[in-house]
């Protein structure tokens, strides 16, 4: 059985904060507003492999109005995510995210991030693609005011264990 599911996620940036994406303190003058650390990378992935297993949404596990989230590091988020679809029975196949942010320039990052969340995910990095791209300056991600993930995921589960 082959499953996949999507992920997407949106913050707004603000002067001061910290950026942190997929797990990894980018050097920013801008940072990412949110509940938790506001890893855009990190939630939309989560949700992605929230929505191939039918488990739910992020906010249904991880509410931002809980105050046990305030402040949390993100990859929390994923791990327990990850944990629950094992317990479902699902290995993931392959993730794919696009980071859509106007600066700064992710490329040199990309390998460190890549190499963050399959640590997390104790997942082979070749089953992970990480893409960067901006909006040609075009719109809030555009004019910096926000930066916004997409991801999608695909798992699977083995005949022998899909009576759960
Ligand atoms: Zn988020």
């Amino acid at each position: 059985m082959i499953r996949t599911g999507i992920g997407y996620d949106i913050h707004k940036l603000k002067e001061g904060l910290p950026l942190f994406i997929g797990g990894i303190n980018i050097k920013s003058l801008l940072g990412s507003v949110g509940h938790s650390d506001g890893d855009a990378l990190i939630h939309a992935i989560a949700d992605s492999l929230l929505g191939a297993s039918g488990l739910g949404d992020i906010g249904k596990f991880f509410p931002s109005d809980d105050e046990k989230w305030r402040d949390a590091q993100s990859n929390i988020f994923l791990s327990e995510v990850k944990r629950m679809i094992l317990q479902k029975g699902y290995q993931i196949s392959n993730i794919d995210c696009t980071i859509i942010i106007q600066k700064p320039k992710l490329q040199k990052f990309v390998p460190d991030i890549r190499k963050n969340i399959a640590k997390i995910l104790n997942l082979s990095e070749e089953l992970l693609s990480i893409k960067a791209t901006t909006t040609d300056n075009l719109g809030v991600i555009g004019k910096s005011k926000g930066w916004s993930v997409i991801a999608i995921a695909t798992i699977y589960k083995n005949d022998e264990q899909s009576n759960n």
